[in-house]
């Protein structure tokens, strides 16, 4: 094997030497705690605000609106759990969808055991969600409404500003998990209405165990981690300085280099798009035609398993998934896939193909080169394969497989 091959971007990203060359010096000389007064410890306390500065400007927001934490996961459950405990006398139920990332949907099953009601609204086939389904869902006794920007593993874009309109008239709470978008397209959240909005800087170029969370200026939510007076009272423990600098950095370098970058993955996800499914018989592309992040193309392949797919194309030197990473493991197919009302034998034959910077068309060229071949090996296997074929009319019509 003499080249690596990395499509797998939506589970992480590396760190740009940008970035870590601006997080060195707090992991070095500049150890300093950012509650201490003396001057190493305003260093650093100078270098979490100016981080701040850069996150609230790539979003629109006030420095004051954004709290650093310790991951995407956290911020979700941070905004569900903080929305839910500081608004549970004004009511119990809260609104969220069947695809949410586990982060939102295990905070959510959390607190129904604690006696709230929660809504997992239904998509179509698209994986797209109906903001009018939110509207109709909504009760006099709803709380919260979290609704992702774009899911991790489809990546369909949902209608975030018209959910965002809906929950403003209503005078409900707002939350996008926008972890998958930050970074990969532009968002205001002045333009979409939103209260909450989580993000993570691993998922662009930043470094993984920090994230942040924007929370609207009067928005009622409890703390979520309690102890010292970081973060305002909000979010205590000592700060992960380096890591902030890096969110600071990562976010930064995005937003100026958003359209070229956009640019250059929508050539990479067209081409993609259009080769497998003109040279693979019996595929089906995953999540909306062009409601989708520019860097992603999700596959199912009839007749065969995830997993072996995933391990061939390892073996040829090519790392992708199956549904999210942290589904896989699991031998359950991802809910994702069964949401948007796959067959589990044809959720289960899916690949996840994530595109990012360090990507070339040379490598889409030898994605092509190994791809059908590995497909057709593993279908020769499948004792399915030649038995259905014959008769073959089958779910794939249905689900209106190619
Ligand atoms: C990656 C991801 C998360 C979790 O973020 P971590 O920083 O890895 O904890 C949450 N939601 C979505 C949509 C993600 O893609």
């Amino acid at each position: 094997m003499n080249r690596y091959i990395y499509f797998d971007h939506a589970a992480t990203t590396p760190v740009k030497p940008e970035v870590l060359e601006e997080m060195m010096p707090y992991l070095k000389g500049k150890y300093g705690n950012a509650s201490s007064i003396y001057a190493l410890g305003r260093e650093s306390k100078k270098a979490i605000e100016n981080a701040r500065d850069r996150v609230a400007l790539a979003l629109g927001a006030k420095a004051e609106e954004i709290f650093f934490t310790g991951s995407g996961t956290e911020a979700d459950n941070w905004a569900i759990k903080g929305v839910a405990y500081a608004n549970r006398k004004k009511g119990k139920h809260i609104i969220t969808s069947k695809i949410e990332h586990h982060a939102v949907l295990n905070a959510c099953k959390f607190l129904e055991k604690e006696g709230f009601e929660v809504t997992y609204l239904p998509v179509d086939n698209d994986g797209l969600l109906d903001a009018e389904k939110v509207r109709e869902a909504i009760r006099p006794d709803t709380i919260l409404v979290s609704i992702m920007y774009a899911n991790n593993e489809i990546e369909t874009i949902q209608p975030i500003a018209e959910i965002g309109k809906i929950a403003k008239e209503k005078g409900i709470l707002f939350h996008t998990d926008a972890v998958q978008a930050v970074g990969n397209i532009k968002i205001d959240v002045n333009n979409i209405n939103v209260d909450l909005l989580s993000l993570s800087a691993h998922k662009f170029y930043g470094p993984k165990g920090v994230g942040a969370i924007y929370i609207r200026r009067g928005t009622k939510i409890a703390s979520f981690i309690h102890g010292g007076a970081q973060e305002r009272g909000r979010r205590a423990s000592t700060e992960n300085v380096a890591g902030i600098v890096g969110v600071g950095k990562a976010i930064e370098i995005a937003t100026l280099n958003m359209d070229s970058y956009n640019k250059k993955l929508l050539e990479l996800r067209e081409r993609t798009i259009n080769e497998v499914l003109s040279k693979i018989p019996h595929v089906r592309l995953n999540g909306h035609r062009e409601k989708r992040l520019p860097g992603n193309a999700n596959f199912s392949f009839e007749f065969i398993e995830g997993e072996s797919l995933l391990l061939l194309l390892d073996m040829k030197g090519i790392a992708a998934s199956s549904g999210s990473a942290c589904t896989s493991g699991s031998l359950d197919p991802s809910h994702v896939l069964m949401a948007i009302g796959l067959p589990h034998e044809i959720a289960h034959g899916s690949l996840r193909l994530t595109f990012g910077e360090d990507n070339t068309h040379e490598d889409i060229d030898y994605l092509m080169e190994v791809l059908p071949g590995i497909v057709e090996r593993l279908r020769e296997m499948s004792p399915l394969y030649e038995s259905t074929l014959s008769e073959y009319n089958s779910e794939c019509v249905k689900i209106n497989l190619k």
